[in-house]
């Protein structure tokens, strides 16, 4: 087999995928002091939020009151990059939506990681790990002249999916009813003269009783002429290879459906064009690792307060019915107050060497309805990035660190750990 001219290369920490939890990872990591490699699939950074042109940041700041940020450290300066360059969405959206313009979140994410020192390369997919006994040691890469691997004293998983932990042989989790998976779309030429409200509302009605299944639609607004769609909605198991191709093809077939629906019935919408569709289709729930604690719903309501705090979570229990129900699902009615995200659910209870930020966070069901949003998955994934340079730096194992070493470290790069600590936004 062909081997690419880095092969061999050796890190201190290695994060996999450069989503929201990736991003924070390998800046939480290079600051941190960790030589770090970061490996990302695609050609940019952003993750769903980007590819999945979901095009909005929720969590940064609390469902329940938006005036309160809950996620700092990279989030904060990812924002702070994002306003420079002029990048923000509109505010005519509701006040917990963080909307931005995807090609600035691109070269956002890509100067905060050159400033950090973090290495990235980009179409370089993981397609295996490299193991000692039980524990990780590094991880293989299709890179584009040929495979290499990496070594690495500890290694990130934040590809969304817990791939890493999947091919390491990391005891995974699949609920038997998985949240509905939407394709993103995104309109151009939007009439002028509708705010927001006024294109979700006519959208909403004209989607009611068009006899298809379809979520909100929820119209994220990114400029006077442009929203983003939020409405496909397709079911089954995207790790299967097949039903994933079925469920791509079922969901581009919806989305012109659906679009034709609201051209013909919302008169902003008339002379509108489908500008995009989303690169990927990204789905809401699969694997979900078994961590040395696993997070519940009853943890999110009683705001249960945890010695290891790493992380606030602050969406809503938003899970997308897969029962027939269309249109919008309740779910913002009572959000929760921020609360706690321990450690212990970033570190696999079976395979050592490995952290696992983001989506696939040892949690139920019910709680990962929460803790599957962008701005928690920013706030797990720079936990997982600096605990991975203090297990690196110390030699020890992840399970083995001492949480109050690492917490500070967290505080020190400006992230946000309990609710009491909520900044004004
Ligand atoms: C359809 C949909 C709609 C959503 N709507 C909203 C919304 O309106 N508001 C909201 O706030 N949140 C929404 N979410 C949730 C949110 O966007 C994601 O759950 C969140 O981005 C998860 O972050 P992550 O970093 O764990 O994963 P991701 O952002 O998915 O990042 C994973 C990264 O890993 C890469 N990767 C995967 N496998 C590999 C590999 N083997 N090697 C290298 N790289 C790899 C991927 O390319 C990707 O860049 C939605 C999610 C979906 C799917």
């Amino acid at each position: 087999m062909q081997r690419s001219r880095l092969d061999g290369q050796i890190y201190d920490v290695i994060v996999c995928g450069a989503g929201c939890a990736g991003s924070a990872a390998a800046w939480g990591a290079a600051k941190a002091g960790a030589r770090t490699l970061l490996l990302e699939r695609l050609g940019f950074a952003g993750g769903t939020p980007v590819a999945g042109m979901i095009h909005t940041l929720d969590a940064v700041v609390s469902c329940a009151d938006s005036n309160q940020v809950v996620v700092g450290g990279f989030a904060t300066s990812l924002l702070d990059e994002l306003r420079d360059l002029g990048g923000l969405g509109t505010s005519d959206n509701p006040g917990e939506v963080v909307s931005f313009h995807p090609e600035y979140m691109k070269v956002a994410i890509d100067r905060l990681l050159t400033h950090a020192g973090a290495v990235t390369l980009y179409r370089a997919p993981v397609v295996g790990v490299l193991m000692q006994d039980s524990r990780v040691v590094g991880v293989e890469a299709a890179l584009m002249d040929g495979r290499a691997h990496f070594s690495a004293s500890c290694v990130v998983d934040a590809t969304g999916d817990a791939e890493i932990a999947h091919y390491s042989g990391a005891r995974w989790q699949q609920s038997e009813e998985l949240q509905a998976i939407t394709y993103h779309f995104r309109l151009g030429n939007v009439a002028r003269g509708w705010d927001w409200k006024m294109l979700e509302d006519a959208a909403q009605k004209a989607m009611h009783g068009s006899g298809m299944r379809y979520g909100g639609p929820w119209v994220i607004r990114l400029n006077e002429y442009e929203v983003s769609i939020n409405s496909t909605r397709v079911i089954g198991n995207p790790l299967d290879p097949e039903e994933r191709t079925r469920l791509e093809q079922n969901a581009r077939e919806d989305m012109l459906t659906i679009y034709n629906v609201l051209r013909q019935k919302v008169p902003a919408l008339a002379d509108s064009y489908i500008l995009a569709g989303a690169t990927d289709l990204h789905v809401r729930e699969s694997r979900k690792i078994e961590g040395v604690y696993t997070l519940t719903e009853e943890d999110i309501w009683s705001r249960r307060s945890f010695e290891d705090k790493i992380a606030l979570g602050a969406w809503p229990i938003d899970i997308h019915p897969t029962n027939g129900f269309v249109g919008v699902h309740p779910h913002k009615e009572s959000p929760p107050d921020p609360y706690e995200i321990p450690y212990r659910c970033l570190v696999p209870r079976s395979v050592d060497g490995l952290l696992v930020a983001g989506r696939p966070i040892s949690t139920t069901h019910r709680a990962h309805g929460s803790t599957r949003v962008p701005g928690t998955s920013l706030a797990t994934g720079h936990a997982a990035g600096v605990a991975a340079a203090i297990a690196a730096r110390g030699g020890i194992a992840p399970r083995k660190m001492d949480t109050s070493i690492l917490q500070q470290s967290l505080r020190e790069q400006g992230a946000i750990l309990s609710p009491d600590a909520a900044v004004a936004r």
